[in-house]
Parts: C-alpha cells; sequence; structure tokens
C-alpha cells in the first residue's frame, strides 16, 4: 500500500532488521515491541476516557496509523467498540465530522466530477478492491440529510466487513458521493466540507450514479459487490431495482435490514412456539426498512404454505400519515400499494391500530424517536403472552422506546431488540433480561464475504432469507428470551452465515468461483483476514552451488 512503508504501519513492532533494511533505524525507541503490549497500551488509554466521541476520534487515528493493531482490538471487545465505530456513536460522529475531522478516509466523488469517475478511482491507492459500500448521505441513520458528513457511515460498515467477517481492508472502498445536501443547517455550517448547494434532483444525478457503477466494475471488475447504504428512499429503491440483475449490489437498509429482522422473528417463534405464519405484524414507518421486512416475511411465510395474498394480509403499517389504508388520502407509492388493506376500523393514532389490528409483533422502523409510547407498550403487554415489541430505528434517540420501557411495561413479557444497544435492565422483581441488538451488522457482512468469495453476480433476496434462517438457528438458548446473540459472538455468526450462503449459491448454480470448494467450512476460514503483523522483509536465500560464478 502506498503508505506500507510508513513510519507507523507496525510502529515499534518493527524488527530491528526491518528497521534497518526500511531505514527506519534511530527513529523508533530503541525497544522492539510486541503486538501484546500495543493492544495493552491502546486499551488502557480507551478506558481512561469516558466520551464516547474522544473514543471515536481516538480509534479512527489508530486506524490510520496502525490497521492491525485497530483491528485487533476491536475484534477483542468488539462489545464495547462497536457502539464506537458504528452506531450509535458513529451516528453523532457524522453530525460532528467537518468539526471532528483529522485526515480524510474514504474515496469522494462529487457531481461536479461528472465524466471523471475513473480518473478518480485511478486515484485510489489499491488495485484490489472487492467491495464497496456507497452511500449519498440524504439518509443518515434516523439523522436525514448530512450530506458528505454521511462518509462516517460507509467507513464504519467496512470496518464491520473486517472484524466481523475478516474481510482483508485493503479490499474495501468506503464512497462518499456528493450531490450537494438539503440541510440547511450544514449549508450555513463553515466547517462542512461538501459542495454548497442544495441537492441536484435531476437527470445529473442519475446519471452520475450510473457513470460511477460502470468506472466501479471497469476498475475492479464486474463481480465487485456494491452496497448502498443510507440512501434517500426513493432513490434507494429506484436503484436496487435498475441496478440489482446488472450489477453485485445489494441496498442494506432494505434487504440487510429484512434479514436481521426476520431472523428475530424466527428466533421469537422459537421461544413462544408460533410459527411465523400465525404472526401479524404492524410497522411503525413504511419506508426501506419496513418494506424489506415485509417482503422477505412474505417469502418465509410463503416457504411455510401460505399463499402470497394471505401472507400479506397479515402485515400492516403506519407511516407519518396514519394506516396505511386502501383509498386513503395521502400518496401510496408502489411498494406501499401491497401492503395497503381496507380499513380495519377507526383509527387515529398508533396506539389505535395496535388496539384495532391486534398484532403479535411491533416493528419500529420510523427513525422518528420514542412513538412506542406507554400506552402502547402496556397495550401490547395486554394483548399477547409474549408480544414482540422491536424498536429498530437508529441511533439510540431516534428509538421507537427503550429497553427497560418495553421490558417494565409487558412485566418482563415481551421480546425486544433494538436497533443500537440498550443495556441489560433490572425489573423491580430483579430478575435481570438483556436485549439483542437487532442491527444488519449481524448479516451484511457475513452475506458480503460469502458473495465475495464465490463470485455471486447478482444478489437475489432469497440468500437474505438463507442469513435470516442461519442466524435464528444461532440464536442464544430459548431460556434466556433474548433472540439475537452478544456482540462478541459476532464474527463467529458472520463467518457460519458466510459458510451456509456459500452452500447455497453452489447450490442453487449462483456461484462462479470454481472449482468449487469440497470443504465450505474450511474455505470460508481460510479465506478469514488476521490481524498479525506480516514481515516487511523480502524474501532473501542464497544460491546452492557455484554455477552463476565465473570459472
Ligand atoms: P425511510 O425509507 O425514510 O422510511 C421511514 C418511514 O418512516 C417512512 O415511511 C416515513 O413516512 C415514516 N415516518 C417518518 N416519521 C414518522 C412518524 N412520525 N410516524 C410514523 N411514521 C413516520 O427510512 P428507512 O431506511 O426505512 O429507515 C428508517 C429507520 O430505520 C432509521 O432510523 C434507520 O436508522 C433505521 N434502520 C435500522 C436498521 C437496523 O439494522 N436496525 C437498518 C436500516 C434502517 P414518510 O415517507 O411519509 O415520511
Ligand atoms: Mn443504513
Amino acid at each position: 500500500r502506498h503508505y506500507a512503508f510508513h513510519l507507523w504501519t507496525s510502529g515499534m513492532a518493527f524488527t530491528l532488521q526491518e528497521r534497518q533494511i526500511l531505514g527506519l533505524q534511530g527513529l523508533l525507541p530503541p525497544k522492539i515491541e510486541t503486538q501484546d503490549i500495543q493492544a495493552l497500551r491502546f486499551k488502557r488509554n480507551l478506558e481512561k476516557m469516558t466520551d464516547p466521541l474522544e473514543m471515536y476520534i481516538y480509534l479512527m487515528g489508530i486506524q490510520e496509523r496502525n490497521e492491525r493493531l485497530f483491528y485487533r482490538v476491536l475484534m477483542e471487545d468488539i462489545e464495547r467498540l462497536m457502539p464506537i465505530v458504528y452506531t450509535p456513536t458513529v451516528g453523532l460522529a457524522c453530525t460532528r465530522y467537518g468539526h471532528i475531522f483529522r485526515r480524510p478516509k474514504g474515496l469522494f466523488v462529487s457531481i461536479l466530477d461528472r465524466g471523471h469517475i475513473r480518473s478518480i478511482l485511478d486515484n485510489w491507492p489499491e488495485t484490489n478492491v472487492k467491495a464497496v459500500v456507497v452511500t449519498d448521505g440524504e439518509r443518515i441513520l434516523g439523522l436525514g440529510d448530512l450530506g458528505v458528513y454521511g462518509m462516517g457511515i460507509p467507513v464504519g460498515k467496512l470496518c464491520l466487513y473486517t472484524a466481523c467477517a475478516g474481510i482483508r481492508p485493503e479490499s474495501c472502498l468506503p464512497v462518499c458521493i456528493d450531490v450537494g445536501t438539503d440541510n440547511e443547517m450544514l449549508l450555513k455550517d463553515p466547517f462542512y466540507m461538501g459542495l454548497y448547494q442544495k441537492r441536484d434532483r435531476s437527470q445529473l444525478y442519475d446519471d452520475l450514479i450510473d457513470e460511477f457503477m460502470e468506472a466501479v466494475v471497469e476498475k475492479y471488475g464486474q463481480d465487485t459487490l456494491i452496497q448502498f447504504e443510507d440512501f434517500g428512499n426513493h432513490n434507494a429503491f429506484r436503484f436496487l431495482r435498475k441496478y440489482r440483475e446488472k450489477y453485485c449490489t445489494f441496498n442494506d437498509d432494505i434487504q440487510g435490514t429484512a434479514s436481521v429482522a426476520l431472523a428475530g422473528l424466527l428466533a421469537a417463534q422459537r421461544v413462544i412456539g408460533k410459527p411465523i405464519t400465525e404472526h401479524k405484524v404492524l410497522f411503525l414507518g413504511a419506508g426501506e426498512a419496513a418494506l424489506g421486512i415485509a417482503n422477505l416475511i412474505v417469502m418465509a411465510m410463503m416457504e411455510a404454505g401460505v399463499s402470497q395474498a394471505e401472507a400479506r394480509k397479515k402485515i400492516w403499517m403506519f407511516d407519518k400519515y396514519g394506516l396505511l389504508m386502501q383509498g386513503r388520502a395521502q400518496a401510496i407509492d408502489s411498494n406501499q400499494e401491497v401492503f395497503a388493506h381496507p380499513s380495519p376500523g377507526d383509527v387515529q393514532s398508533f396506539l389505535d391500530a395496535v388496539n384495532t389490528i391486534r398484532p403479535t409483533a411491533i416493528i419500529g422502523v420510523a427513525g422518528a424517536g420514542p412513538l412506542f409510547t406507554r400506552d402502547v407498550l402496556a397495550a401490547m403487554g395486554t394483548l399477547n403472552e409474549r408480544p414482540i415489541i422491536f424498536a429498530l430505528s437508529n441511533p439510540t434517540t431516534k428509538a421507537e422506546c427503550t429497553a427497560e420501557d418495553a421490558y417494565s411495561l409487558t412485566q418482563g413479557r415481551c421480546l425486544f431488540a433494538s436497533g443500537s444497544p440498550f443495556a441489560p435492565v433490572t425489573l423491580s422483581d430483579g430478575r435481570v433480561l438483556t436485549p439483542g441488538q437487532g442491527n444488519n451488522a449481524y448479516i451484511f457482512p457475513g452475506v458480503a464475504l460469502a458473495v465475495i468469495l464465490s463470485g455471486v453476480r447478482h444478489i437475489s433476496d432469497t440468500i437474505f432469507l438463507q442469513a435470516a434462517k442461519v442466524s435464528a438457528l444461532l440464536m442464544p438458548p430459548k431460556a434466556t428470551g433474548r433472540l439475537y446473540p452478544p456482540l462478541s459472538n459476532i464474527r463467529e455468526v458472520s463467518i457460519r452465515i458466510a459458510v451456509k450462503v456459500v452452500e447455497y449459491v453452489y447450490a442453487s448454480g449462483m456461484a462462479f468461483h470454481y472449482p468449487e470448494p469440497l470443504d465450505k467450512d474450511c474455505f470460508v476460514r481460510a479465506s478469514v483476514w488476521n490481524t498479525q503483523y506480516d514481515s516487511f522483509l523480502p524474501e532473501i536465500y542464497e544460491w546452492p552451488g557455484t554455477s552463476h560464478l565465473p570459472p
């Protein structure tokens, strides 16, 4: 890599020979340090910090200076550090991106660069990119339009590609597309880092994304994985439809989220012994996440023998304008149509919807804050012995409810999961309940690894259905009532998902890397990147005999 011989690549862990050959002798303190000691120093410094944003800045600095050390520490303490490099802290970091800025990360493509994207890509130092995560910053978590400040998201997602699925960091490319921002605050912010203009919503924007897709595959190959992340609703669905048969691409907010939510429902089915087909699901929100989840639930119900029409009837959505009903005054788009049913009665509020529809599960994906009120939670507890309550909106401030409220208002009976982490809750009777994190982070790293390794050309929804089924099987024992594994297991979960998906894509003719590996488990595990330092020395050897010498 262009900075491979940077003084700090391995820091004080450079060996004496490396220091001499690379011209580093004297530029480092004399002690030759082990990575263990480096990691210990790093962890000690982190332990002293209490401010999550300060931790984020420190971690990102280590990522620049010593990538292997960064990933080692991240992987060793993922439960504590994932909430820093990922939701919720990454959300805070994005809102302050221009203020906490140290050094650029990732590739920036602006609408003024139209016609030159290939040459911009040629400036990126890596030649062997396998996966791209791209955003245009329009819907960063539940925080809205953050323009180029959204770059924190592709960077954070790709950290998890490596930390969770062992995908080599140099094969990952974070990209932020800048077509302007409609965020008035940013347009007045002297530290903002993108174009000071309103979002371009013209044909130029579409042309730019087209050119970007073409440039990526032209440079890195047709099977380069391109993950769309945190695009606005309209563009997310449009681009998924436009590109899914042409490129190796998926939309994480629609498809990854669908998979993790379905996994949670399948795990809940194990706990309460009620088949997926007997559930009635009410969504708060009717956007990318809601529709992605809903469609995957329909697929799972159809596999269990229910017709598509019957399955759709079991799913309801409530958005900004109220319940999605046939013939309501406010617009229902073509993606939502199939979940708009005849009016069930007089429904004004979300509480009315709960009481009228009597769902077994409510799933919050509106990004609009605590709308699962105490009344809503209590009603779910009255309607169901074991209500399913998912508050999936990110970051924590946008969650539909807290774990504490969900558990206490249902007397500890609910099966709860949240998009951002919540601490365990102690109930008044002394029971301690640990919520699971229903976040697509359990899905996309494993799916990405499988896709990269097996040479999948197009990513079908069935892949996400498979991923959901595997992860449901990996859930903690049902007695714990916890639907998602602890984050400390996320790496093993990702690897197992990758193995199953690799098995599935070879079995169904979607894999194009040959020869087909016999033992998929070995194949996947052998690919996993590790954080040991490589030697920087060239191979040095003697020739036998004297035939290379003149007589
Ligand atoms: P989206 O496509 O913009 O959808 C948001 C939906 O919520 C829209 O249907 C919107 O209605 C509706 N909504 C907005 N305010 C509302 C309100 N006050 N009451 C009821 N509905 C309201 O966004 P998305 O991609 O689905 O993401 C939504 C949230 O899910 C975000 O917070 C995001 O962080 C979270 N998410 C979580 C995960 C995870 O893995 N846990 C993954 C992806 C997304 P209108 O269209 O009418 O405004
Ligand atoms: Mn997202």
